[in-house]
This record gives C-alpha cells, sequence and structure tokens, in this order.
C-alpha cells in the first residue's frame, strides 16, 4: 500500500508499515538476524557515514521492528516511533534521553509503580530533582511548573485508581516552563486518547498489554516527532540497547490486527460490568471512566473516546473480604497483567503497589479493599454471573 492512500484505523492496523520482500510473502517477514551484511567495504563504509540507508544491527533497527514502528507511528498519528524490549524500557529511556543531572522533573503521583521508582528513587541518584503532583489538581501543576523545569510525566487514566490528568491544561503549563510533556497512555490505548493532539510531546506504551493482548510477549513503544526521535532519543536508545526482539514485534503485528475489535468489546464488557458492580451493596464504589458516578467523567469525556478496558472497585471491608472475593472467582483469574483477552483481578495493595508504602497508597486513595479488574474477551454474562457468586462468598 502506498504512503500517500489515505486509509482508516481498521486497514492502517492490518497494512501500516508493511515491508514486503522480493518473495512476495503475505504474512509480514520475521526477520532473525543480529546484523546485516554489507556488498563492498565501501558499502559498509557509506553506510555507516548515513550516506546510504541500510540495515546494519538489530539494536538499532531491524526490518520486522521498523514495520512495528512504523504502524504504532501511523495509529497514533506520530511522526515517528522506536519500539523497545518491555514498556518500562520505554518509559526509562523516554525519562532519561534528554534529562542530565540538576534536571528538575514533574510527575503525577499516581503512576505505575515501577514508573514511580525511576522518579522518587532512580532521578535523584543522579542529581535530578523530583516533584510529585496530585494530578487531578490543577492549582497543584501550577504551583510546581511555575519553576524552570525539563520534563513532566503522566498517566491518564491512571494505574489502578483511573485518575483523569487534564492532558491539555497540563501540556500548556508544562511547554511554559520549558518541559517536555510524557504521557504514558497504557490505559487508554491509541484507540481511546490521542495525547500528541491534546499537546503532549511523547506517548509511550507497554505494548505488552492490549496490544499484544494475548498474553504473550513483552515490549514497549516510543512515539513523537521525528526530530525529538532522531536527535534526542536515537542516540541513547542506539548505544543503551533497550531495543525489541524482532520475534516479539512480530507477535505484536499480530495483535494489532486484532486490536480494535478486542478494544471494543473488552471495553464494551468493562463498562457493563462497572454498572452492574456500582449498584451492589457490598460495593464501597466502582470507578469507570464513563459511569455517571465517576468523578472526572466530563474530564474523561473531553479527552478519551471511551472508558477502556479496566474497573476498579473497592469493597465494604477491608483485604480479608478482598481476598475471600478474588479466591472464589471461577472465570476471573488472579494476575497483575492487564490488556488481555482473559478478565484479570488484582489485588493492588498487595501486589502492584505494595513498595510504595501504606502512607504512599492511602494518598493515591488504595485501600485494602481495592481491587482492579481488567476486562477480557469472555462472555461479559459469564463474568457478571462470576462476580455474582463472588459477591456472595464475601
Ligand atoms: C505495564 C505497564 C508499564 C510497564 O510495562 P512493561 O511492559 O511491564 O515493562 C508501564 N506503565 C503502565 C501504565 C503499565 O500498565
Amino acid at each position: 500500500m502506498s504512503d500517500t492512500l489515505k486509509t482508516r484505523l481498521a486497514t492502517d492496523l492490518i497494512h501500516a508499515g508493511r515491508i514486503r520482500t522480493n518473495l512476495d510473502e503475505n504474512g509480514e517477514a520475521l526477520f532473525l538476524t543480529s546484523g546485516f551484511t554489507y556488498e563492498s567495504a565501501d558499502m559498509a563504509e557509506a553506510v555507516f557515514a548515513n550516506q546510504v540507508e541500510h540495515f546494519q544491527y538489530s539494536r538499532f533497527a531491524n526490518p520486522t521492528v521498523s514495520m512495528l514502528e512504523a504502524r504504532l507511528a501511523k495509529i497514533e498519528g506520530a511522526e515517528a516511533c522506536r519500539a523497545t524490549a518491555t514498556g518500562m524500557a520505554a518509559v526509562h529511556s523516554a525519562i532519561m534521553c534528554g534529562l542530565k543531572a540538576g534536571s528538575r522533573v514533574v510527575a503525577s503521583r499516581a503512576l505505575f509503580g515501577s514508573c514511580h521508582w525511576i522518579i522518587s528513587t532512580l532521578l535523584p541518584q543522579y542529581g535530578m530533582e523530583s516533584v510529585f503532583v496530585d494530578g487531578a489538581d490543577m492549582d497543584a501543576w501550577k504551583a510546581a511548573l511555575s519553576q524552570p523545569t525539563a520534563l513532566v510525566l503522566l498517566e491518564s487514566p491512571s494505574n489502578p485508581m483511573l485518575d483523569i490528568v487534564d492532558l491539555r491544561a497540563v501540556s500548556e503549563l508544562a511547554h511554559a516552563a520549558g518541559a517536555i510533556v510524557v504521557v504514558d497512555n497504557v490505559f487508554a490505548t491509541p484507540l481511546l486518547q490521542k495525547p500528541l493532539e491534546l499537546g503532549a510531546d511523547v506517548v509511550v506504551y507497554s505494548t505488552t498489554k492490549h496490544m499484544d493482548g494475548q498474553g504473550r510477549v513483552l515490549g514497549g513503544a516510543v512515539l513523537s516527532s521525528k526530530k525529538w526521535i532522531e536527535e534526542v532519543f536515537q542516540p541513547f536508545f542506539r548505544n543503551t540497547g533497550p531495543s525489541l526482539s524482532a520475534f516479539n514485534a512480530w507477535v505484536i503485528l499480530k495483535g494489532l490486527e486484532t486490536l480494535h475489535l478486542r478494544v471494543k468489546a473488552q471495553s464494551d464488557s468493562a463498562e457493563a460490568i462497572a454498572q452492574f458492580l456500582d449498584g451492589q451493596p457490598k460495593i464501597k464504589r466502582a470507578l469507570y471512566p464513563t459511569l455517571a458516578s465517576f468523578p472526572q467523567r466530563e474530564l474523561a469525556m473531553r479527552q478519551m473516546s471511551g472508558g477502556g478496558t479496566l474497573v476498579t472497585f473497592e469493597l465494604e471491608g477491608g483485604k480479608e473480604e478482598a481476598f475471600r472475593l478474588m479466591n472464589a472467582f471461577r472465570v476471573i483469574t488472579i494476575s497483575n497483567n492487564l490488556g488481555d483477552t482473559k478478565s484479570l483481578a488484582t489485588h493492588p495493595a498487595t501486589t502492584t503497589h505494595m513498595k510504595i508504602g501504606a502512607e504512599e497508597r492511602a494518598k493515591l486513595g488504595i485501600t485494602d479493599g481495592t481491587i482492579r479488574l481488567s476486562v477480557g474477551l469472555e462472555d461479559v454474562q459469564d463474568l457478571t454471573d462470576d462476580l455474582t457468586r463472588a459477591l456472595e462468598r464475601v
């Protein structure tokens, strides 16, 4: 398909970025090769001098990985993409590539555990200043961004409490402070939220989640302008080596072909389950961006085109009740992953958010009765039956 043909999302998820060799294969080729060869020493010299475009070494670029990068760039509406070995490799390299000792970083407090660790623990080890704010509090953003800042990191909706950050307003404040804005868009997926259109500069993904979506391989992606990727990100990426394997890229390419169908079906089920949980006597509160009772519903609907595949709820009671509920599930599985075809329940306080400590959990609103449910592709009636059955055990 030529690059000039204007096509739509479902088509792009299947065809964008395809490289077809002269063998005319239909499926994307899996280039399991670490390096590439040159027909002459003169050619090798020209390639290394950037006079000729040619693959060199799979740490820098690989054709299967390049197909994934081009496809992700197309569906995100970004000029450029680099795929990484994991979501954390994407977050880490997107943050570190442009910072130096003395840099100031402002982040929303409600971050994925490892992202929180990078900001709170790693950056200060390199002489950088880290500031956390409550992502929903615009006055806190204003105060934090009233002095020169290098980078803003945020996640919206956040894990696991689905806090929403006003991407447009925060991007404006960040740019005025001289910062670039990095958005971890895992929960929304590129289908439900486009941070670059709302003012962000860089979008990061764990492609482990919805993009593979079938629990098979780890991966990540960084998307931004061609200029930032080439000038700021690529030197760091090429020399530090967080590259994605060709095999994982190939699996994720296959995952992308059905991404829109899975995210749509899983989001529809998640919304139905959120509505079901919202009225239950043993549930203190259910959180889902499109619920009438969701505190930031208006903002969520302004910047997202759907609520996503995750529902978080809080049981009356604490850890004992939460464990009793989870242990009674027969269709839903206990796991810390998300975005999978299988519905997965997580108890954040004792798993994904254990290490941040009780005090930080309290600030985030994560209680011992909080459960995060990543809604899968099972029949939604079987899922609500499972929840009904399990709630009877609480
Ligand atoms: C899973 C996840 C990550 C990390 O991705 P990995 O592929 O596990 O390294 C980062 N941010 C969010 C929001 C995630 O859900």
